[in-house]
């Protein structure tokens, strides 16, 4: 039980706790964590010897924070969880609480890499057969390794952020043109971000996973499918991502997600042994789509063929080092039925079933204005509810 006013049974209560970077009334970037319907300024809960932490949440970001390791942030977690629920610390601590309406979020970490996987196999299987219809859905390494790709860290922007429309090359029966993309798409996912780093030459195995990553994020990896589709081949994603990537504001601890840990599905064909974890735990967070305020799909993130700790096993294996700040997303999120779906492309059947929205109109792909927000919940101890802080944006005429 908290003493701060509304936040007992809120999805935001002292069993969730997560970080983020604010500003607000006319004070630069500061650490905070949400609780309820408030803001805690952890930036003046230092300062006031408050917290210990070296420093640490005096920080215009969370980097120094992430870079402190598992026994800090436990640390400080429990401590935060003292102040807000023991009486005595409030009346020291109310002072520092600002409601969360009046704040504006900031990207919460300077990310490092950004590496984006391909790691629901519904999704995986539905490109296959909308990209490549007459052809095996699957390609034949899908089974034996975590696809994935490097993206673009300096376009991660945070949730509100507006998206304008890319231009690209796309391909038509005429030959490539350029202009506008006409098939601008969502991805729902879920990433992972990296606190401590590795270094050059050494591996991560999956049984350090908790060890390196301190939190998790929602992710709109925006997808213009025309321009990817003329470019992809043979090197993969580029222009058709790297134009911008929502992250929500709130880092959620691994610590807050620690009844959310269920079953992934059985791997088959056997994974080689680098990449086996046992137990072979994915997170049961519970993905929300919505469109223009109607409800869309709710893709469920428990579905995921690979893990986590697979995804950052297999990321380091060759040797590559990780970073603070280092950001590493799942790949969008589609379970089997279609309104579960982490995409329009997948929702709409590449553009060929539009889907109805509230107003009564009609949609395959983006259109200017459109606004997009996922949002998540987990289960949490006793019953309770995490939310994961939602990622929105609207997008903008391209700027042509
Ligand atoms: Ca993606």
């Amino acid at each position: 039980m908290t003493w701060v006013e509304g936040a007992t049974g809120s999805p935001y209560g002292v069993h969730n706790l997560p970080y983020g970077v604010f500003t607000h009334g006319g004070r630069g970037p500061r650490i905070g964590t949400r609780v309820g319907d408030f803001v805690l300024d952890l930036d003046g809960a230092e300062a006031a010897d408050l917290i210990l932490a070296g420093g640490a949440l005096r920080q215009p970001t969370l980097n120094a924070f992430l870079r402190l390791g598992r026994a800090q942030w436990a640390a400080v977690r429990q401590r935060i969880i003292e102040l807000l629920t023991e009486p005595e610390h409030r009346p020291a601590v109310q002072p520092l609480l600002i409601p969360v309406a009046e704040v504006e979020m900031a990207l919460p970490f300077e990310v490092g890499d950004y590496v984006d996987f391909y790691s629901s196999e519904h999704h995986a299987a539905n490109v296959g057969r909308i990209f490549r219809p007459n052809q095996p859905p699957l390609l034949p390494n899908w089974k034996h390794l975590p696809i994935g790709y490097h993206g673009r860290a300096g376009t991660v922007v945070v949730s509100g952020t507006p998206i304008t429309r890319p231009c690209g090359q796309r391909s038509t029966p005429d030959g490539p043109v350029y202009g506008p993309s006409i098939r601008l798409d969502i991805e729902a996912e879920v990433g992972f971000v990296v606190g401590v780093p590795s270094a050059l030459g050494e591996r991560v195995p999956v049984d350090r996973f908790a060890e390196h990553v301190f939190g998790v994020v929602l992710v709109n990896d925006w997808s213009a499918r025309d321009i990817q589709a003329w470019e992809y081949q043979p090197l993969g994603p580029f222009l058709g991502k790297s134009f911008a990537t929502s992250i929500s504001p709130w880092v959620v601890p691994l610590d807050a997600l620690a009844h959310a840990w269920t079953p992934a599905p059985v791997q088959d064909p056997p994974v080689l042994d680098y990449l086996r974890d046992e137990p072979h735990l994915g997170l049961d967070l519970r993905l929300a789509v919505d469109w223009n305020g109607t409800r869309v799909s709710e893709p469920p993130f428990s579905t995921m063929y690979w893990t986590p700790a697979q995804q950052l096993a297999h990321l380091t294996v060759n040797g590559a080092s990780l970073r603070t700040g280092d950001l590493y997303a799942s790949g969008t999120v589609s379970g089997e039925r279609r309104d579960q779906v982490g995409s329009f492309l997948e929702l709409t059947w590449g553009g060929r079933e539009p889907v109805r929205l509230a107003d009564g109109s009609t949609r395959t792909f983006l259109e200017d204005g459109d606004t997009v927000t996922i949002s998540a919940t987990a289960p949490g101890p006793d019953g309770a509810t995490v939310a994961l802080g939602e990622v929105t944006g609207t997008i903008l005429p391209a700027a042509v």
